[in-house]
């Protein structure tokens, strides 16, 4: 797997199907691993908060999850196959398993959707385990009692939707006590699954403009998303860094 770098994070140059393949070999050995899934937005929070750069440089897998990485991985003449969205990958590890007898947690979002979310995954993976969901608290106080809740599910997968870098550091804290072998930072991925907010169209999605339909339903986002022109601004000035 190669692993590139955009403006200090990492991300790794992987299809979907590639990710999937590593998620069944994570689960089948050995130590819990952690997925990030990387948009701008986390590059940029990146560069100006070192615990979230440290935990996204020590996560095991890193998903590119936004067009603006393809874009800037080629203009440092490097490639980055295809973006793989946070919620279809949860999509695709809910499907593979189902037959594999995987047990999921759903940890965050507003008090409701995790347990709306897990139905809604049964429904679409006849077969699926959801062991648990918890709205739960990114607060570092509510630790224990999230952690006992994940421990005695007995969850082999951990979805957790706290918004980065909450989610990431969460995980980074945690992983080890929780018994879970593959932790996943979701971002508003439940609240796609449990239909709270809807997907850009495909012709969106196709077309890199996500970001755009995201920013339609929810405006409030409109400050946090003053990080994409950032982005765009700090790759176009950049140098073309490092392969790792
Ligand atoms: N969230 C939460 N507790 C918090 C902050 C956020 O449960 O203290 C949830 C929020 O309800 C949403 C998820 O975190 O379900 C992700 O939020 P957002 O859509 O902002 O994340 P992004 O996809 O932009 O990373």
């Amino acid at each position: 797997m190669t692993r590139i770098e955009i403006l200090g994070v990492p991300v790794d140059a992987v299809t979907e199907p590639q990710a999937l393949e590593w998620a069944v070999q994570a689960l089948a050995n050995g130590r819990p691993r952690q997925v990030a899934t990387v948009n701008p937005e986390f590059v940029m929070r990146a560069r100006r908060d070192p615990e979230f750069a440290a935990a996204l440089r020590r996560a095991d897998l890193c998903l590119p999850d936004g067009a603006g990485l393809l874009w800037a991985a080629r203009r440092q003449q490097q490639s980055l196959p295809s973006r793989i969205a946070g919620v279809d990958f949860v999509r695709a590890l809910a499907r593979a398993g189902a037959t594999r007898g995987w047990r999921f947690f759903l940890l965050g979002a507003e008090p409701g959707v995790a347990e709306a979310a897990g139905l809604a995954l049964c429904r679409e993976y006849p077969g699926l385990q959801v062991a648990g969901t918890l709205a739960g608290s990114p607060d570092v106080a509510m630790d224990p009692v999230t952690v006992g809740a994940v421990r005695g599910s007995r969850a082999d997968i951990l979805l957790v939707a706290y918004g980065a870098p909450a989610q990431d550091l969460w995980i980074a804290r945690n992983l080890p006590a929780t018994g879970a072998r593959l932790a996943i930072g979701v971002g508003g991925a439940l609240d796609f699954i449990a239909g709270r907010t809807r997907r850009a169209p495909r012709w969106m999605q196709d077309r890199g403009l996500e970001w755009l339909h995201r920013l339609a339903q929810q405006p409030w986002r409109w400050r946090r998303m003053l990080a994409l022109p950032h982005f765009v601004m700090r790759v176009m000035v950049e140098r073309r860094p490092s392969r790792t």
